[in-house]
């Protein structure tokens, strides 16, 4: 067996101002621990909004919550003249662990390219941020059933230039474009297909060694109900939770799947 610890991953999109945040992180906290949460076994983290990371930080740090964060995105580049934009520096200093790179949202609502994500996540590695890539399909590619091609040229394209160490650090999210916020969600044998087609993608670019440590997510509409049969597939390794994710008893009963 290998070390791939369970991620239970929290994406709260543009929700929660940094007030309702420390709210939501203190509830989650509350409930984890008055369950019993085993944090060895399973690692709960939480991508709240850029402007909510400084009281996430202070909130862990303080009280010594056994819980990671990451942000929703970063720059390619480092720093300078890019208004609006926030280096992967910035984020380290904030200590962030993780940093979402090409959600859906946006490579769809921003138009990021495979290029820019490819960039995006040298930059993550470069600033000592683990990126949860994100890839999948739309309906449409799902309907005509090229959908294991479509994600895995998404992450040939944004793994393109790493090594080995690397990539088994590196988080990939399976997120079907058509599972995402509609209530719709992927059954357990679409999840280990896509994570065990991307797994034996990753063994042919790199070797199968490096493949047994990447850790992979699905994500698309996952609730407490649907939970256990997706983290049951040999390949899944974790969730990437939207909607469900800001509600801190629905998300801390996801991070307790196995009960
Ligand atoms: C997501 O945005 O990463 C996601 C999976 O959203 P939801 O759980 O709401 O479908």
């Amino acid at each position: 067996t290998f070390d791939r610890t369970p991620l239970i991953a929290g994406n709260w999109k543009m929700n929660m101002d940094h007030v309702q945040g420390i709210t939501l992180l203190q509830k989650l906290a509350w409930t984890l621990s008055d369950a019993r949460h085993d944090f060895s076994r399973v690692e709960v983290s939480v991508f709240p909004p850029f402007t909510d990371i400084r009281g996430v930080q202070t909130l862990v740090q303080g009280d010594k919550l056994k819980l990671s964060y990451g942000a929703q995105d970063l720059s390619d580049k480092d720093s300078g003249a890019y208004t609006g934009d926030i280096s992967g520096a910035f984020l380290n200093k904030l200590g962030c662990s993780y940093v979402l790179v090409g959600h859906s949202e946006r490579r769809e609502i921003h138009g990021e390219s495979d290029e820019l994500l490819n960039a995006k996540v040298k930059a993550a590695f470069r600033h000592g941020l683990t990126p949860v890539l994100c890839a999948g399909e739309g309906l449409q590619i799902r309907q005509a059933g090229t959908h294991v091609e479509h994600t895995l040229a998404q992450v040939r394209a944004a793994v393109a230039g790493l090594d080995a160490a690397q990539a088994a650090q590196l988080v990939i999210a399976y997120e079907p474009i058509w599972a995402i916020g509609t209530g719709e969600v992927a059954g357990p044998a679409d999840a280990q297909e896509l994570c065990a087609a991307i797994r034996a993608e990753l063994s042919k670019l790199f070797d199968a060694d490096t493949a047994a440590k990447t850790r992979l997510l699905y994500g698309g509409s996952v609730k407490a109900a649907n939970v256990a049969a997706i983290m049951a597939e040999r390949d899944v390794d974790g969730v990437l939770v939207g909607g469900a994710s800001l509600d801190a008893g629905e998300f801390a009963n996801i991070a307790r799947f196995e009960n």
